[in-house]
């Protein structure tokens, strides 16, 4: 068995084992399906210098890029656009619960442990679960661990767009929100179930993203400056 994760599913072919993996030595090894990654162990000499190997999906180079209400997805990692995970994690689209929960899995026990409700919107939102200092609880050492599938407000804005095109893509999914809470649809009931448990979050700190960010700039100004001189 092999995963397909594009089509997120099982197949019966196998995948080709990785080079580095062809010897005899038995292997141990595990899917976890939260950070979407196969970690393997191959080890005979019961020596403690063992390697572990972690392999996640990644978008092959020239494959179609997500889109979502006619938006493509945004792909700039620079420090700019990488301060949200750490102050106000991006929330979910209509569409993302189906994409982040495994297949198989309760979404409503799955969202208690990764989703959060937010209480003070006008509007049902569901976030990423937050670290004790307000981090996103999928940031691992500075990565996305569901960067394929991230939520929308993650995947479809960068901190380089105009106000204009943020509103389009906000106003497009809000829209989704709220079309989904008048039928009483899969998001609102997740939003309603986490609502009731209080497992509740706030919007995030946007002041200690605006301070982290005044410090960014702060830096590269003082390495431009500082740089060689003609
Ligand atoms: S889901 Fe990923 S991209 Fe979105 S806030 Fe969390 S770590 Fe950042």
């Amino acid at each position: 068995m092999s995963t397909t994760p594009r089509a997120n599913a099982w197949k019966v072919e196998p995948l080709v084992l990785p080079r580095k993996l062809r010897n005899k030595q038995c292997k141990n090894g595990f899917y976890d399906p939260a950070v979407n990654a196969v970690f393997l162990h191959s080890a005979g000499d019961s020596q403690d210098d063992g390697t572990v190997w972690a392999y996640r999906y990644r978008n092959p180079r020239g494959c179609v890029m997500r889109e979502q209400f006619g938006f493509r997805r945004t792909e700039c990692a620079c420090a700019f656009c990488q301060l949200p995970c750490r102050h106000i994690p991006g929330s979910l689209d209509v569409s993302d619960l189906a994409r982040l929960c495994p297949p198989g899995l309760d979404v409503f026990r799955w969202a208690e442990e990764h989703l959060r409700a937010l209480a003070d919107r006008p509007v049902p939102t569901l976030v990423p679960a937050r670290q004790a200092k307000g981090a996103c609880h999928w940031l691992f050492h500075g990565q996305c661990a569901v960067h394929e599938n991230a939520p929308y407000s993650c995947a479809f804005f960068d901190s380089h767009m105009t106000a204009a095109e943020a509103n389009r893509r906000s106003a497009a999914t809000l829209q989704a929100r709220k079309d989904d809470a008048a039928r009483e649809g899969l998001y609102y009931r997740v939003w309603r179930h986490l609502y009731r448990k209080g497992l509740t979050a706030t919007f995030g700190d946007k002041s200690a993203l605006l301070e982290e960010a005044r410090e960014i700039r702060r830096c590269f100004e003082q390495r431009v400056g500082s740089g060689p001189k003609a």
